[in-house]
C-alpha cells in the first residue's frame, strides 16, 4: 500500500513520480534532507521511530554485504513494521520481499556499482519483486555522471553522499568526468559554488559544486523522462564511462523488463544516432510485430524502396516520384535503418514516422544485418507474385541481394544510377507494366486491417474487420460496419486505431486477443484510477486500446499503465476513458 508515492510519467523503466511528503518532491530526486534513518539493528535494538509526513523514515534494518548467503540473510531478516507515515524498507537484491512500505532501499548497492551486469541484475530483481508504484532508493552512489543511467534502469531516489564525499576528497565531478581539483586551471562550470576566483576554490566549494552538478543532472533526467526521451540522452551520456554503456547494453538484454514498461506509442522523437539505437524496445518491437503479426493483403508485386528523411514517407519528394511511377500497381515497402521494413499501411505507426537518423549513405554491418534479417523474416511470411527492388547501391542493394540469395528469390532491380532519376523511374514503371491497380477502397480497408494486426495480434485484422466500409480521407479513416455504425477511427499521429463502444463490442466478440481492464462497481468518466481496477490483462502496455468493464459500466479507452501495474498500484491513473455506457 503506497500512500506517499505516486508515478506520474513513465519512460521505459524510468518514471517521474511524486514523493507525497508534507512538502512534496518530484522524483527522480535527492532526498538526503528528508531522509531519517532509524538505524541498523546490528548495533542496537532500535525502537520504532516516530515518523511523520515531513520525512521519509528508513525503518530499522539489518543490511548485509553483497554476496551474503541467502539463508543467512533470511534468518536475520527484519519484517518492516506497519507504520502510517512515509517509510523505506531496506532490502538486499538477493532476497526481496514486499514490505508494504512506500520505498525500498538496496543494502548491497555499493557492491554492484561499477559492474554493468551486476547493477542491472540487482535493479531488475528488486523492481520485479516490489509493487510498481513504490520508489526505489539508491543511497551513497549517485554522481552527475551515473545518475541518468540509474534513473533509466528504474531508480527513483538518491542522496548526494557520494558526490559530497568525493568533493571533500578533491574530486570535481561533472556529467562526463571526475577531475582531480588540482588539475583544473579553470572550473568548467558556472554554478553558484564555482563563481569565485579559482585560487580561492576550496574542497568545501568542490563538495557544493558536486551537489549542484548532481541536482542539475537530475533536472535534465526529469525533463527527458517527461519528454519520453531519456534513452536518446543516455546513448550519449553513457559513453562517458564504459561501465555505464555496459549497463545500458545489459539492460537491453532484459527484454521482458523493458518491454513491459515501454509505451507502444507516444509523441516523442527517437534519435537514431548510435549503434545502440537498433536494440531499443521500440525498434525491436516494431520489427517483431511487422514480421509476426502484420500480413500483406495485396495481390500486386512488392516494390522495395529506400526510406526518406521526411515522414511519413509518402509525403516526401522522392516517394511522390516513386508513387507517380508505381500508380497503385505495387505494394510499397520502405527499407530503413534503424526500423527495418515499413509496409505502406504502417508508415504512420509509431515509431515509423517518429525517428531521425544520421544520413551519410554509409551503413554499418550491424545495420545491414539487422535490416536483412527483418526483410528475410518479412519475405518468409509474405508471398508476392513478383519483387521489384527500387533501391540505390549504398547499403540497400547489398541487403536485398543478401536476402535474395538466402531465400533463393529472383528480384528485379530498377535503379540505374539514382532512384529518382528519369531512367530509374522509367524502369520502375516498366517493371510494373500490365499489373492492375488496386482501388482506394482496397487500400483503406487493408490499412485498417494492418493496423489491427499490428496492435492486437496475428489475424486480428481479418477477425475484426472482414466486412467493413471506410469513410473520410486517409489518414483519418473512419471504420464503419455494413449498417453504417462507426467502429473505429485511425489516429494518423501514431498510426493506430481508436475504438468506439460498438467497435469494442465487436472486438470482444471476435477471435482477436482482447485487452481487458476489470473495474469495481462504478461508472468511470475521464480517468480510471488504479484503486478502482480489480484486474487487468498482463499484455496491456501504455498506449494500448483497452476494454474497461465492471458491474455498472462498459467502456473503451487507452492504457496509461502496463497491465500488471494497473492491478498492483494503489495510486495513479490506470487508463483514460474515451466512451462509456452505463449498464
Ligand atoms: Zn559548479
Amino acid at each position: 500500500m503506497t500512500e506517499y508515492f505516486e508515478v506520474h510519467e513513465r519512460d521505459g523503466a524510468a518514471r517521474v513520480g511524486e514523493l507525497r511528503l508534507s512538502s512534496p518532491r518530484t522524483t527522480p530526486a535527492l532526498v538526503d534532507d528528508v531522509l531519517e534513518d532509524a538505524g541498523s539493528l546490528w548495533s542496537a535494538d532500535r525502537d520504532l521511530p516516530d515518523g511523520d509526513e515531513s520525512r521519509l523514515t528508513v525503518l530499522p534494518h539489518r543490511a548485509f554485504p553483497g554476496g551474503t548467503p541467502e539463508e543467512v540473510q533470511a534468518s536475520f531478516a527484519v519484517d518492516a513494521p506497519d507504520v502510517d507515515y512515509p517509510s523505506v524498507a531496506v532490502v538486499s537484491s538477493e532476497d526481496v520481499e514486499p514490505q508494504g512500505t512506500d520505498a525500498y532501499a538496496l543494502s548491497d548497492v555499493q557492491s554492484v556499482m561499477g559492474h554493468g551486469a551486476a547493477l542491472v541484475e540487482a535493479v531488475v530483481d528488486v523492481r520485479e519483486a516490489i509493487p510498481a508504484d513504490t520508489a526505489l532508493l539508491f543511497s551513497g552512489v549517485a554522481t552527475p555522471r551515473n545518475v541518468a543511467l540509474l534513473a533509466y534502469a528504474g531508480v527513483d531516489l538518491f542522496d548526494a553522499t557520494a558526490a559530497v564525499v568525493k568533493g571533500t576528497e578533491g574530486r570535481y565531478l561533472t556529467t562526463d568526468e571526475a577531475y582531480f581539483l588540482e588539475d583544473l586551471e579553470e572550473l568548467p562550470c558556472s554554478c553558484p559554488a564555482c563563481q569565485g576566483p579559482r585560487e580561492e576554490f576550496t574542497r568545501e566549494d568542490c563538495a557544493d559544486h558536486n551537489r549542484h552538478a548532481l541536482e542539475s543532472e537530475l533536472a535534465i533526467v526529469r525533463r527527458r523522462i517527461r519528454d519520453g526521451r531519456l534513452r536518446d540522452y543516455l546513448e550519449g551520456q553513457a559513453r562517458h564511462d564504459q561501465w555505464l554503456t555496459a549497463a545500458m547494453r545489459e539492460l537491453d538484454d532484459q527484454w521482458g523488463y523493458l518491454e513491459e514498461r515501454t509505451p507502444i506509442l507516444r509523441d516523442a522523437r527517437i534519435d537514431a544516432a548510435t549503434g545502440d539505437t537498433l536494440r531499443r524496445v521500440e525498434i525491436q518491437r516494431f520489427a517483431d510485430r511487422v514480421t509476426t503479426r502484420y500480413r500483406n493483403r495485396f495481390d500486386n508485386p512488392l516494390v522495395l524502396v529506400p526510406c526518406s528523411a521526411a515522414k511519413p514517407y509518402s509525403e516526401s519528394q522522392s516517394h511522390r516520384q516513386f508513387h507517380d511511377a508505381i500508380q497503385w500497381r505495387g505494394h510499397l515497402v520502405s527499407m530503413t535503418s534503424p526500423i527495418g521494413v515499413v509496409p505502406q499501411e504502417l508508415e504512420t505507426t509509431y515509431p515509423a514516422q517518429h525517428y531521425d537518423t544520421v544520413v551519410t549513405g554509409r551503413w554499418t554491418e550491424d545495420e545491414k544485418e539487422f535490416v536483412s534479417e527483418v526483410l528475410q523474416r518479412y519475405l518468409e511470411r509474405n508471398e508476392y507474385p513478383k519483387i521489384v527492388a527500387h533501391v540505390p547501391d549504398e547499403g540497400y542493394r547489398d541487403i536485398v541481394e543478401r536476402v535474395e540469395e538466402r531465400l533463393d528469390l529472383d528480384i528485379t532491380y530498377t535503379v540505374a544510377d539514382h532512384p529518382t532519376d528519369d531512367e530509374s523511374l522509367a524502369n520502375l514503371s516498366e517493371a510494373l507494366s500490365g499489373e492492375l491497380k488496386y482501388s482506394k477502397r482496397e487500400r483503406e480497408h487493408n490499412t485498417v486491417r494492418a493496423l489491427a494486426d499490428y496492435l492486437l495480434g496475428d489475424g486480428a485484422g481479418d477477425d475484426l474487420f472482414a466486412d467493413i466500409q471506410t469513410t473520410s480521407r486517409y489518414p483519418k479513416i473512419q471504420v464503419r460496419d455494413d449498417e453504417d455504425t462507426q467502429l473505429a477511427t485511425m489516429v494518423p499521429q501514431y498510426g493506430t486505431l481508436s475504438f468506439t463502444l460498438a467497435g469494442a463490442r465487436r472486438w470482444l466478440e471476435s477471435a482477436a486477443p482482447t485487452k481487458r481492464v476489470e473495474i469495481d462497481g462504478f461508472v468511470p468518466h475521464g480517468s480510471v484510477l488504479a484503486p478502482g481496477v480489480v484486474d487487468a490483462d498482463d499484455d496491456i502496455r501504455v498506449g494500448d486500446e483497452v476494454i474497461v468493464e465492471g458491474p455498472q459500466a462498459f467502456a473503451v479507452g487507452r492504457a496509461e499503465m502496463f497491465g500488471r501495474e494497473m492491478a498492483e498500484s494503489t495510486r495513479g491513473i490506470a487508463c483514460e476513458i474515451r466512451h462509456v455506457e452505463e449498464k
